[in-house]
């Protein structure tokens, strides 16, 4: 087994404002949840190398540092992704209702289609306000070709798979990831 580090996956977290964005970029690389962040507090990205079939891939993972309030991702944001990370909330239908402005976004923006995308519905802890359905999440995410799973910033449910599972999608994709 080759522990050799692969590549450096750019890897985006997209979604509407509040959806959990950062707290789900928080969780995976330093492992803390603030249930107080400040919308102000986004970073450009965040690096972290994880193991993945026995390989190691560097992910540089960009979250939007709050600019998607005013709608202002920029195409150097998108520029060269290999994958994305949709967040939706799923106590906020408005906040899956607009999923389909994201993928078209994504469609403008980013420059290869064999792109991995994986949907995320977030903060499943608030069961009691539930507002989308599992199945709801999953019907979009086989709609439009995504991987799907729900997820809390706030327990770390799910957290660690969406990224797994969307990096080993990326390897597993040929010609996505080689130089
Ligand atoms: P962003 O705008 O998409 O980056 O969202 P943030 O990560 O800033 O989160 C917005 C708010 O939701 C913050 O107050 C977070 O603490 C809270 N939050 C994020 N994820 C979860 C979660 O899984 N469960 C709960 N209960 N709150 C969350
Ligand atoms: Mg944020």
């Amino acid at each position: 087994m080759d522990d050799d580090v692969l590549t450096t996956l750019k890897i985006l977290i997209i979604g509407e404002s509040g959806v959990g964005k950062s707290s789900l970029l928080l969780r995976f690389t330093d492992d803390t949840f603030d249930p107080e962040l400040a919308a102000t507090i986004g970073v450009d990205f965040k690096v972290k190398t994880i193991a993945v079939d026995g390989n190691s891939a560097k992910l540089a993972i960009w979250d939007t540092a709050g600019q998607e309030r005013f709608r202002t991702l920029t195409p150097s944001y998108y520029r060269g992704a290999q994958g994305v990370i949709l967040v939706y909330d799923v106590t906020k239908r408005d906040t899956f209702t607009r999923l389909e402005n994201w993928l078209n976004e994504l469609e403008t923006y980013c420059t290869r289609n064999d792109l991995v995308k994986m949907l995320v519905g977030n903060k499943i802890d608030k069961e009691e306000n539930r507002v989308v359905d599992r199945n709801e999440g999953l019907k979009f995410a086989r709609k439009h070709s995504m991987l799907f799973i729900e997820a809390s910033a706030k327990t770390r449910d799910g957290v660690q798979c969406a990224f797994e599972e969307l990096v080993e999608k990326i390897l597993q994709t040929p010609g996505l990831w080689e130089s």
